[in-house]
């Protein structure tokens, strides 16, 4: 018997608004806030 719980979550970009189903979001926390960046936005983030 298969009991497995899949957990949906979908985060969405907070840059550009892409969600998770497209494209992975990472999660991180700026300043106690926790934020979501996919990984086409995130070489931005990185660089400023
Ligand atoms: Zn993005």
């Amino acid at each position: 018997m298969s009991d497995k719980k899949k957990e949906n979550i979908e985060l969405e970009c907070s840059h550009c608004a892409t969600v998770s189903e497209l494209t992975p979001v990472v999660t991180y926390v700026h300043q106690g806030e926790e934020k979501y960046c996919c990984v086409r936005c995130l070489p931005a983030l990185i660089h400023g």
